[in-house]
């Protein structure tokens, strides 16, 4: 009986497929080491340009414009840095600056018109802006949070070496 159950492992062992590290998502290559982090204006340069707040790479995480790797292309790290709720962050991100886009243009196209302000034109503006502005700025609003975080929990000896993610 635990013979023939022995034998019927191996054989399931032996059928499983080969997996190589190359198609195995699990195993994620080594990230780069740094010896440091850019200051506060660069990584929100970075941030603002939707790069890797990390490395400065154009293509960081993604993938599409709502789709996203868990670590960056180039350098390996990963965006999340260990912290679950990292989401609430970059959805406050993208709240700051949908709103910021809106009281701009609403300031922008009142002092351009004044005193006869188009105002149910700019209403329909402004709308368009709140639904679309979300979706507009989603890529950003993630790499601009990594900055954030990036410069608010700075990243130890060990994390900056490339092994492991932030201690929340
Ligand atoms: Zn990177």
């Amino acid at each position: 009986m635990t013979v023939c159950h022995v034998a019927g492992y191996s054989a399931n062992v032996a059928k499983r497929p080969d997996i190589s590290p190359e198609r195995d998502a699990s195993v994620q290559p080594q990230a780069q080491a740094f010896d440091a982090l850019p200051g506060f204006w660069s990584l929100l340069g970075r941030g603002l340009t939707r790069r890797c707040a990390w490395c400065g790479d154009r293509r960081a995480y993604f993938k599409g414009w709502f789709r996203r790797e868990d670590s960056c292309q180039a350098c390996h790290h990963g965006w999340r840095r260990g912290d679950a709720a990292f989401e609430l962050g970059a959805t406050t991100a993208n709240i700051i600056l949908t709103f910021l886009t809106i009281s701009i243009s609403i300031l922008v196209a009142a002092i351009a018109t004044w005193p006869d302000v188009p105002t149910t034109l700019l209403i329909i503006i402004i709308g368009l802006m709140a639904v679309l502005g979300p979706g507009l700025w989603y890529p950003v609003s993630f790499s601009l949070w990594q900055a954030v975080d990036l410069f608010m929990r700075r990243p130890d000896d060990d994390e900056l070496a490339g092994h492991g993610d932030a201690d929340l």
